[in-house]
Order: structure tokens, then sequence, then C-alpha cells
């Protein structure tokens, strides 16, 4: 079962009890107060920090939450020989015992989650809403692998056969598996990744994005604390260019796990390609140009809600967020009334504060990309509202949410990888060239429905490809085991993260044949 009696998905903290909010706040206080962090590898164990490269807080780039030691060439080695001597015993080590393994690693997380909110808020300008749910779905990851491994991992599956022979098919690690994680979810996709490599008896290499070291740090930390094996997980933080070719080439490479933009993927994917020896398997997660279909008969104050949560919730810098919204001819003004005035009602500012709606965005590269994209509109598109974002401080990376409207989806090629909601009007008499239009962009991340009408959004769902889709409701925030995430084509390769598939493809399938 999914959602099995014996597995439940975290709880987290709740920001509207007191207690709570206390709790986060002295953890933030603390890391405030305290040393500056430092990260570096952790090989075997070991770590070795001491680096020179200095991790700013986003809101304020004055603040230097830590320095981080990035990893070479010589570490990948080290890595690489370690994780492929520890593997083969990590996957004889059975199921069973590896999911408490992982279950202990999502304990230590729970236990530390307020620490982990902290420094997610400083390194990354996770906000409140956001590190909560963060955290919560590290943990779920860590459960959730370790039922899903139990269940598959644990005993031969009998198959059936002629009379005297018997058939058994078995999973079984590959290998060494690398790693590589997104700044945008700094400790839940790090955690997904790893945890689903490791329940199916790989060992690990572990790449986290460079933005993000000091969090994948603190969880590699725990981890080993919490029990698990020096030798099954090493931690190499460090810059893609630098480590992510001798990564991706390494001999003793078994697979990748990525989750990142689409160009990156498919340029691992031609590493993968051009390697002798065994043809490797690559599971990439990547962007989306996310869409939500809303019609004359959508409730109004929900649509605008769930389009104000879905496209500027964590500033827009998730995959699944909404780019682009189809509102009809008849409602559109009125529907863009109604986040004009949502947008002027946003609180932006540090994200520790439980006050803060939107917080900045992840680095001055990524507010480069979304300035330019304002700056070279196509002809006939125009800004309808930008968010006032008065009183912050000079040296931050906010960027104001902002809806343009486009004339039609010709104008929108790329994913925008922040707050910035697109609009395109239709006609509803031609709802039927939408769909055909949207999929020709060649993504399939996530698609959103506004509708009263079970026709219109049954005739949307049909057409429209994508991985996740919700209707009525944001259409963010994928919950382990709930919603299985992930996309296809340009979105990525599938399996789904934290669905019922997801294991498998880690795995060597093996089946035996006896006749006696
Ligand atoms: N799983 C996340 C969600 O449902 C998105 C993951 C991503 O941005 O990579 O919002």
């Amino acid at each position: 079962a999914l959602y099995g009696s014996d597995r439940r998905n975290s709880k987290g903290l709740d920001l509207s009890i007191e207690s709570h909010r206390d709790r986060i706040a002295r953890a933030v206080r603390a890391l405030d107060d305290g040393p500056v962090l430092s990260a570096g590898p952790i090989i075997s164990g070991k770590s070795n920090t001491g680096g020179k490269n200095k991790v700013l807080c986003p809101h304020d780039h004055s603040h230097v939450v830590g320095t981080v030691k990035w990893a070479d060439e010589k570490d990948v080695d080290k890595a690489f020989a370690a994780a492929k001597k520890a593997q083969p015993g990590w996957d004889e080590m059975g199921a069973v015992k590896r999911a408490d393994i992982l279950r202990a690693m999502g304990q230590a997380l729970e236990d530390n989650t307020e620490r982990l909110m902290a420094i997610m808020a400083r390194e990354a300008g996770k906000n409140l809403v956001d590190g909560i749910a963060e955290v919560r779905e590290a943990v779920d990851f860590c459960r959730y692998y370790a039922h899903e491994a139990e269940t598959h991992f644990n005993a031969p599956q009998k198959l059936p056969g002629p009379a005297g022979e018997t058939n058994h098919l078995s999973l079984h690690g590959r290998g060494v598996f690398a790693c590589i994680s997104p700044w945008n979810f700094p400790l839940a996709i790090f955690t997904g990744q790893l945890t689903a490599a490791l329940a199916a008896g790989n060992t690990v290499v572990a790449k986290p994005a460079e933005q993000t070291s000091l969090t994948a740090f603190e969880a590699v930390r725990l981890f080993q604390k919490a029990g698990l094996p020096k030798d099954v997980l090493h931690l190499l933080p460090g810059d893609g260019e630098t480590i992510g070719a001798p990564l991706t080439q390494h001999p003793d490479l078994a697979g990748v796990c990525f989750t990142g933009s689409t160009d990156v993927a498919r340029l691992i994917h031609q590493t993968l390609a051009k390697r002798e020896g065994a043809i490797l398997p690559l599971i990439a997660e990547t962007g989306g140009l996310n869409a939500m279909f809303v019609d004359t008969t959508a409730l109004r104050e929900q649509a605008i809600d769930d389009i104000i949560v879905s496209a500027f919730g964590s500033a827009g810098q998730r995959c699944s967020a909404l780019r682009v919204a189809f509102l009809p001819d008849d409602t559109a003004d009125m529907l863009i009334e109604g986040l004009s005035g949502a947008i002027d009602e946003l609180a932006f500012g540090d994200p520790s504060l439980p006050s803060t709606d939107i917080g900045p965005v992840i680095d001055a590269d990524a507010k480069k990309l979304l300035d330019e994209h304002l700056a070279n509109l196509p002809k006939g598109a125009k800004i309808l509202k930008r968010a006032k974002m008065e009183g912050l401080p000079e040296s931050q990376t906010f960027f104001a949410p902002t809806i343009i409207e486009l004339k039609n989806l010709d104008q929108l090629e790329r994913e925008t990888f922040g707050p910035i909601l697109h609009i395109v009007r239709y006609d509803p008499d031609k709802l039927d060239k939408l769909a055909p239009a949207l999929n020709a962009k060649g993504y399939g991340l996530t698609l959103g429905v506004h509708s009263r009408l079970e026709s219109f959004a049954k005739e949307v769902i049909e057409h429209v490809k994508v991985g996740n889709t919700y209707v009525n409701r944001s259409m963010t925030g994928a919950v382990v085991g709930v919603q299985p995430f992930g996309g296809e084509g340009l979105s990525g390769t599938g399996p789904k993260a934290g669905g019922p598939h997801y294991l498998l493809r880690f795995a060597a399938e093996r089946t035996v044949t006896v006749n006696i």
C-alpha cells in the first residue's frame, strides 16, 4: 500500500503555535550569533573544511553565513574508491536493515527541524512555511523509501513456471550512484535522491548545488550520527565545472540521479552515452513550462489565491511553479484585478520572520536572468503589475513578483525560474487550440485547472500531457506517497520521486531459474 498503516507522513511544525514559532526563532538566533559555519567534502566520515568560498545570505549579502571548501578531482577518486568497496556489503545487509537506518536518518532530520530551517533561511532564503515543508518532505522521503525497500527488495519474488522449475525475481543495488541535487530544495531533494539510491542497495557520492553546501553538509553529519555507515555516502560540495565531468565520467559510476536544468540533464546524458563500458541509467527531473487553465465558472477568490501561491510562493523557484495562466476573455480583467490586489498584500523581507511571504531569489545570477527576461519582452507583451518592495536593504537579491501579459503562447519559449507570471487570454470557443500549443513546447511537468465544470477539467486533463495535475487547488508542493512527483519530455525521464516505481530505476533486476 502506498500509504500503509505503518507509514505516516511527518507532521512538522505549526506556525500558528507560539511555542513552535519561539523554537524556530531561538534556532535562528543561535545560528546568527554563533560562529560562521564551515563545510567541505565528507569522505568516509572525515570532513575537510576550512575553504575560502563564502556563502552569502541571499536577503543580505553583508551577512556571511559560512565558508565552503570545494571538492577537487582527487576527492572524486577517493569517494568513489570507498563507495565502491562498501557497496556489496551494503547491498547484502538486506533491505530491512537498510530501512531501519533510513528511518533513523529521517528521525535525525525531524529532531533537528528548527536548526535545518534556520540554515536554509540563511543559505537558501527559504521562508518558514517552505522550511517546514522542506524538512517534512525530507523526513517523508526517508520513511517512504524505507517502506518501499522493505516491501520490494527484502525477499525474491516467486514467479510461475512449469512443474519442476522455480523462478525468482530479485532486486539489487547497481553500484555507486552519483546524486546531483539543486539549490531550490537543498534538503528535500538532496535527501530524496540519496535515500532512494541507498534504499535500493547502492552507495552514493552526492554533489549538492554550489549555492547550498552548508545545508547538505549539516544533513550528512546528522545521517552519520544517526548510524549511516561512513563509507556508503560521501559528500562532494563543489562547482559543477570542476567536478561534474570527473563525477559523470568516473569508471566506477553505476548511475546518475539528477535534478536541475534541462540543459544540464542533456549534458549528463551525452557524457554517459559517450563512456566506455556499461550503459548507465540517468534519472533526471528538470524544468517545466507549467500552465493553469481557468474558465468562467472558476471561483474567483480561490483561483486568485491558488495562482498567487503557485506562481510566487518560494519566489517562483520551484520547477512545479505556475509560469502561464490561461484566462478566459470574459473574466480575465476581473481576475487580473484580483491578482494585482493580492500582490499588494504580499510581505517581503528576512525569510526567517513569520511575517515574510516571499523571500529573495537565490543569487545575483538568478536575479540577472529574471531582469533580462523583463528587459527583452517580445513585441506586444506588457507588464501588468509589479510588486512594490520598498525598504529592503540594497545588498540583496529580492525580485518583485511580476505579471506579464503575452499576446499568445508563442511568445513564451523558456522557463523563467522566479516570481514571474505570464498571462494569456483565450477565447473559450478556441480552447481546443491551447492544449496542442502547450504540448508543442515539449515540457510536461505540472498543470493546474480552475473550474466548477467537470467537463472542462476533463477536457484539459485529457489533452495536456504532464506528470502532475491539480484541479481547484495550488499546483506546487507535491507530497511524498500522495502526489508522486515528476514529468515527461523536456521535464524529465521519470520515474516519479516519492512514488511506487522510483526505487526500481536504481536497481538491478535479476531472475534465477532452477530446474530440479
Ligand atoms: N516537488 C516540488 C513541488 O511539488 C517541486 C520540486 C522542484 O522544484 O524541483 O513543488
